[in-house]
């Protein structure tokens, strides 16, 4: 047999890329506009048709580019902004992996239009498919002009599964806003479809908010401001009235990037607590200042969370925070922090002497009522039962509720509007007990059932170990599982990962395995298979250039998902089809193999001519 061992070929090689860095139009929107404010733009205007899916056009008055670097500009890996490996340690930039043009290059039409201040002509290159179609000296502003044109045209998976205009808006407005509310000095627009959807002129982060949210947020803005050792916070919460329903306004920045965290939100929403009925969810808009130093940061570009080293300080400062912001406007039962107890975070270290803040409760003021009519404060209770002298120990307590917090499973946010539209559109039918056929637009899909549900569980499971905090379910009984002493020290290597998984397990004396909790969607399997099995899995995955977390993920993923010769009802079989299409990368699972074929419905005619 003759070698089988090829090179991909570049152009497949950027589209194999391209499905980690572009997953939907919002993707690409928020690349460009990244790089406008890396190239030190103070104007960016953004322009979409149909939800992106037809435009994308992003023009600055950066500092432009060169012919050379134009073109440049495309290849993998080029980027302006490191150097050396060192420059990783302290990037200013957005980006900096020199993979968003090529990546979205090899799955669109591309036009660039560029001219540096020192040149007298720029230059127009046109792009598709990772294929240069023309490159030519031309007429133009000074900045930087990107088009993208029918993104994911050569990608029909892609394209179809794309949701409504609707939809598919909202993630743009989404990042737009992120960046909008990151860079209030700098003057953005977005229009969509040819009418004006903001206009926004350089201004305060107060006056910023009011422009992208509504001028009824002009008096409504509660501003937050904290100082420690560890972490600065600044930004605004809105006022009990602002509060909504529906989730969407609340916006986490650690230095200048946007994230999601649900442990900080958590930290939020427990400073309004019972200020705000069940299920309201108010404003806040809050900027983290912390030594690159303190966090982990993600260097997918994609990513939107972060961790950092001491989050439970971070939980506490913040929590504080906010409670003062909300005392000080009267908003709640004044504690009174007073000010030279600046929030001095330091001691909170393991290895430090804890000093204690005094806290004050003002048992006369009450903001609901007359003064007669003595409303319990939403902190009375929690004082009480800690004793008012122990003011001395609410500092601690309060680092004990965000220990118990730990357990929290993180939610996205909902996306209540996608699922509706999937319920409508997707009528899945399975084959042989293994496949999922489904159909969009001219397009058949067949799904391999059992890989596709690996890789919604893989990328998610990854997502969690992440995190470092996944749903467990407590066993009843817990059970004992005599292991090999290799498996017992292989189990204990792994435990804080395996417990971010959801796994309550302890190795006791002669390699035995106590299990108490499992993962959530596990807690119905035979737990020494599932452990075997787990274990089995873990070292099989030996042989694929994974991480010990890719393949703890992947093993975990194999053992839960569904398997070949498994009968799906059609909710099921939609989930499956919906979560793929929102993986990383639907079109194949870690060791390379196809998740799905399709074809068009041209194949059919033509084969039954
Ligand atoms: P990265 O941002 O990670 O460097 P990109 O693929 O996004 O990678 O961009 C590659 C390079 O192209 C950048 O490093 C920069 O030098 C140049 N570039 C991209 N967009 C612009 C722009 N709007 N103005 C000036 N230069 C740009
Ligand atoms: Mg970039």
């Amino acid at each position: 047999m003759s070698d089988i061992i090829r090179l991909l070929p570049e152009a497949v090689a950027n589209q194999i890329a391209a499905g980690e860095v572009v997953q939907r139009p919002a993707s690409a929107v928020k690349e460009l506009m990244e790089n406008s404010i890396d190239a030190g733009a103070t104007v960016i205007r953004l322009v979409v048709k149909d939800a992106g899916k037809t435009l994308i056009q992003v023009t600055d008055n950066g500092i432009g580019m060169s012919g050379t670097d134009a073109r440049m500009s495309f290849e993998r890996h080029a980027t302006s902004k490191i150097k050396s490996s060192e420059d990783l340690f302290h990037i200013m930039t957005k980006g900096f992996r020199g993979e968003a043009l090529a990546s979205i290059a090899a799955v669109a039409q591309v036009e660039l239009r560029t001219r540096r201040k020192e040149d007298e002509l720029g230059t127009l290159l046109r792009i598709e498919a990772s294929k240069v179609t023309e490159q030519e000296p031309t007429q133009c502003p000074e900045g930087t002009t990107f088009q993208i044109k029918n993104l994911f045209f050569n990608v029909p998976a892609r394209r179809y599964f794309l949701k409504s205009d609707a939809i598919e808006f909202r993630h743009i407005v989404d990042e737009f806003q992120r960046l909008a509310l990151t860079h209030p000095d700098l003057e953005f627009s977005l229009q969509h479809n040819g009418s004006e959807v903001f206009s926004l002129p350089k201004a305060t982060l107060r006056q910023r908010i009011v422009h992208v949210f509504g001028a009824k947020y002009q008096e409504k803005l509660v501003p937050v401001e904290e100082s420690t050792d560890i972490v600065s916070v600044a930004g605004f919460v809105g006022k009990l009235d602002t509060a909504k329903k529906t989730r969407g306004e609340q916006f986490f920045f650690v230095n200048n990037r946007f994230i999601k965290n649900n442990y900080l939100h958590h930290a939020v929403m427990t400073a309004f607590e019972q200020l705000l009925p069940q299920g309201n969810y108010p404003l806040y808009l809050l900027y983290f200042d912390i030594d690159p130093a303190q966090i982990d940061i993600n260097i997918h570009p994609t990513k939107t969370e972060i961790k950092f080293q001491d989050e439970r300080a971070v939980y506490a400062i913040l929590h504080a925070a906010i409670k003062r912001a909300l005392g000080k406007h009267h908003l709640s039962p004044s504690i009174d922090f007073n000010q030279e107890m600046a929030i001095d975070i330091t001691p909170a270290r393991a290895d430090a002497e804890i000093k204690q803040p005094q806290i004050q409760v003002n048992p006369a003021y009450n903001p609901f009522g007359g003064p007669k009519e003595k409303k319990e404060s939403p902190l009375a209770g929690w004082f009480e039962r800690k004793g008012q002298a122990a003011g001395n120990q609410n500092w601690r307590d309060l680092m004990e509720i965000t220990k118990q917090l730990d357990e929290l499973p993180s939610q996205t946010q909902p996306t209540l509007l996608d699922e509706e539209a999937w319920e409508e559109e997707i009528s899945p039918v399975q084959f042989q007990k293994k496949y999922i056929g489904v159909q969009r637009g001219e397009t058949w899909f067949w799904i391999d059932q059992q890989r596709a549900h690996h890789r919604i569980l893989f990328e998610r499971y990854v997502r969690q170990i992440e995190q470092g905090r996944g749903p467990v379910q407590q066993l009843l009984f817990p059970e004992e599982i005599a292991l090999s002493a290799a498996d017992a020290a292989l189990l204990q290597e792994m435990s804080a990962d395996i417990a971010a998984l959801g796994f309550d397990m302890e190795i006791v004396e002669g390699h035995t395995c106590v299990v108490k909790g499992l993962p959530a969607e596990l807690q119905d399997a035979p737990t020494e298979r599932l452990l075997q099995e787990f274990l089995e899995q873990y070292l099989h995955a030996g042989n694929l250039e994974l991480s010990a977390r890719e393949k703890l993920a992947s093993a975990l993923a194999r053992s839960a998902s569904v398997k070949k010769g498994q009968n799906l009802s059609s909710p099921e079989m939609r989930d499956i089809v919906r979560r793929l299409f929102e993986c990383r990368q639907p079109e194949f699972t870690i060791s390379g193999q196809p998740i799905f074929v399709s074809f068009d419905v041209d194949v059919l005619e033509y084969q039954l001519k």
